[in-house]
């Protein structure tokens, strides 16, 4: 197919590779993903920050799901997506992925930590919203399996929730700056998976693409973005990354 070989070539011709990737990337290792027809979105509506904050029972449902979607999570192993970019970051290619994703696979593709900005954190931990202290998700849900007692920080007394990032919660400052430097300073900026709905994260491609960098977006369906990308590609991820890296 023509598309492909272009977005080969491109990678082939560019130096600095920036990946950006979103739930789509992780389909293939059994994690739903929010919009697609019976992901998530049409399960739970998410909790939003403030609701969490303010209500006990608004807590307690987030635990449950978080303990109920773990059995899924902890059995989740990087695909050929994940290793497709590992291969051009062994290959010296790849400067950094942005990713929206907190399930930790690019790290397990074997992709240095260093490497992988996390905008919406990681649900593989949990800490005190006040002092930082982090808790094992074990501690929690030990205690919380036994009458749903809710974590409460150690230190502190403070509130415990995942690592992650809630709708209305403020996203991570070191992560969005590394993040912008990267989009920046990159001469390929790929999106892998993202309906690029979720802001303030879909502003980064933008800001590679006025900074002269080719835009690339590699999703099922379109996007808001397609307008302004390089090139899009409407394809599985799995096996379109696979081919175009000679994997
Ligand atoms: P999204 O669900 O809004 O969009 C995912 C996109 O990927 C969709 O447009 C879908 O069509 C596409 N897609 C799914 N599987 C695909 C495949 N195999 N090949 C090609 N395209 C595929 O996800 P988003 O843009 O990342 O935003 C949702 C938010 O949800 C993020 O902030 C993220 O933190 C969170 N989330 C994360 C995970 C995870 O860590 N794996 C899972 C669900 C949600
Ligand atoms: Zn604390």
């Amino acid at each position: 197919m023509e598309i492909l070989e272009r977005f080969a070539s491109l990678i082939e011709s560019s130096e600095k590779i920036v990946f950006f990737t979103g739930a789509g990337i992780s389909t293939e290792s059994g994690i739903p993903d929010f919009r697609s027809p019976g992901g998530l979105w049409e399960k739970n509506r998410p909790i939003d920050f403030s609701e969490f904050m303010a209500s006990e029972e608004a807590r307690r449902e987030s635990w449950r799901r978080k303990f109920a979607m773990e059995i899924v999570l902890s059995g989740a192993k990087p695909n050929q997506g994940h290793n497709a970019i590992k291969h051009l970051h062994n290959e010296g290619k790849v400067a950094a992925i942005i990713t929206q994703n907190i399930d930790g696979l690019h790290q397990a593709s074997g992709i240095p930590e260093a490497d992988v900005i996390e905008l919406h954190g990681n649900t593989t931990y949990a800490k005190c919203l006040d002092c930082d202290t982090r808790m094992t998700l074990k501690d929690v849900k030990d205690t919380f399996d036994v009458d749903e007692t809710l974590p409460i920080c150690q230190k502190c007394g403070g509130i415990v929730k995942t690592g992650t990032i809630s709708f209305g919660q403020a996203m991570p400052i070191n992560e969005m700056i590394r993040a912008e430097k990267h989009a920046i300073d990159c001469d390929l900026f790929i999106v892998v998976g993202s309906s690029l709905v979720v802001y303030p994260a879909a502003d980064i491609p933008v800001r590679a693409c006025q900074h002269g960098a080719e835009l690339v977006i590699l999703n099922r369906e379109a996007t808001p973005l397609d307008p302004i990308a390089t090139m899009t590609l409407n394809l599985e991820i799995g096996e379109t990354l696979r081919g175009v890296t000679n994997m």
